[in-house]
């Protein structure tokens, strides 16, 4: 019979200082080990190379480490890096590294496949497989903040929950994973610096305002009537723009943090007036500002980006009401690493 040792991933630091004070070691050890697997990233216990040979065979006995493998790497041409990440029962889910002039961001993500069914959305075809746990989320922005000093010569310096999944679907996990990339004992980075992007869970939205998290919000809004929203986010049936505006409100009363709605303009399906005034209307409930994302298309047949002039119809409408508005490009385009592309296409 096989024996399934436990992830010594997750053993808090206590647990792993209790660890060694039972089996006659120092406390310290705990912290040492600790600062192996979480700062240093160790995969093997005999990375660990300031313990004994006796500790770390020690170790071996009782523990496997679980850590993630990137198992496929592509480059696109304008610097953006999609990695194909193994988990330990073999599954896949992508994480993107994009560098600009200033910045370098992880887009991570949070389930394998997404329970969501966004018809415009590449990752909702593979339906929701499992929730990935904190670690296989911390691991892989290590990954990338690894890449980023490789290929770019500096540090991560943000994070957004825009890969695969819905990441308030996910939410024990992905607090516990932010804690450990703003902690000093993780990656000490600033959670303003982390973005969590959700198709707006109402009820989530409210309970993370009131947990008192400090990252920042993004709504993929993408339209403010219900009718069309739920012809392209058929989950905007269960929680419709009521309830959303209503938590997002409450967010914005109790963290003080505006919200970044992301927002596409398809063709024949939100780029008339009408469309705009009622994204206006939706951006009064909180201070906001809106990011007019590009369609990265996913072969369906159904969704065309709009043209610049129905782009522009936005921009100058919600500019006049005093609404900032940006319009982004997307990147890595040509290996299917962009927003919506993630679907593990190279994958049998
Ligand atoms: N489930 C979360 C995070 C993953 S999606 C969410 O919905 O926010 C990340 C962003 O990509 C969202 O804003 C989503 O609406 C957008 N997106 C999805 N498919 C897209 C596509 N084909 N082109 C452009 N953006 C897309």
């Amino acid at each position: 019979m096989k024996i399934v040792k436990k992830d010594i991933r997750a053993l808090s630091k206590e647990e792993l200082r209790f660890f060694f004070t039972s089996n006659g070691d120092k406390a310290f050890r705990g912290n040492q080990v600790y600062e192996w697997l979480w700062q240093k990233g160790a995969h093997h216990f005999d990375d660990m190379t300031n313990l004994s040979k006796e500790t770390r065979q020690m170790m071996r006995a009782n523990f496997s480490i679980n850590h993630i493998k990137v198992d496929s790497m592509q480059r696109s041409l304008d610097g953006t890096i999609k990695n194909g990440i193994r988990l330990h029962d073999g599954m896949i889910v992508e994480s993107v590294l994009i560098p600009t002039a200033k910045r370098s961001t992880a887009c991570v993500s949070s389930q394998v496949g997404c329970s969501l069914d966004c018809k415009f959305c590449a990752t909702s075809r593979l339906k929701r497989m499992r929730n990935l746990n904190p670690d296989e989320i911390y691991d892989q922005v290590v990954a990338i903040d690894r890449q980023s000093k490789l290929y770019y010569g500096r540090p991560l310096s943000n994070i957004v929950f825009m890969g695969m999944g819905e990441p308030l679907m996910n939410y024990n996990n992905v607090l516990k994973a932010i804690d450990k990339i703003t902690s000093k004992d993780g990656l000490g980075m600033s959670p303003k610096r982390v973005v969590v992007s959700t198709s707006g869970v109402p009820k989530m939205i409210k309970k993370m305002a009131d947990d008192g998290v400090k990252f920042n919000l993004a709504v993929s809004l993408h339209s403010a009537i219900d009718s069309v929203r739920t012809s392209i986010m058929p989950f905007n049936e269960t929680f419709p723009l009521k309830d959303l505006r209503e938590a997002l409100k409450h967010w914005y009363d109790s963290t003080s943090r505006i919200i970044t709605y992301e927002y596409v303009v398809w063709e024949g399906i939100n780029d008339t007036k009408s469309d705009v005034e009622a994204l206006i209307d939706f951006c009064k409930f909180a201070p906001s500002k809106v990011n007019l994302i590009e369609y990265n298309p996913i072969d369906d047949g159904i969704f065309h980006q709009a043209n610049n002039a129905a782009i522009e119809l936005y921009v100058s409408m919600l500019e006049a009401k005093n609404i900032t508005v940006t319009v982004r490009r997307s990147r890595g385009k040509d290996i299917d690493a962009a927003c919506g592309q993630l679907a593990n296409k190279d994958k049998s």
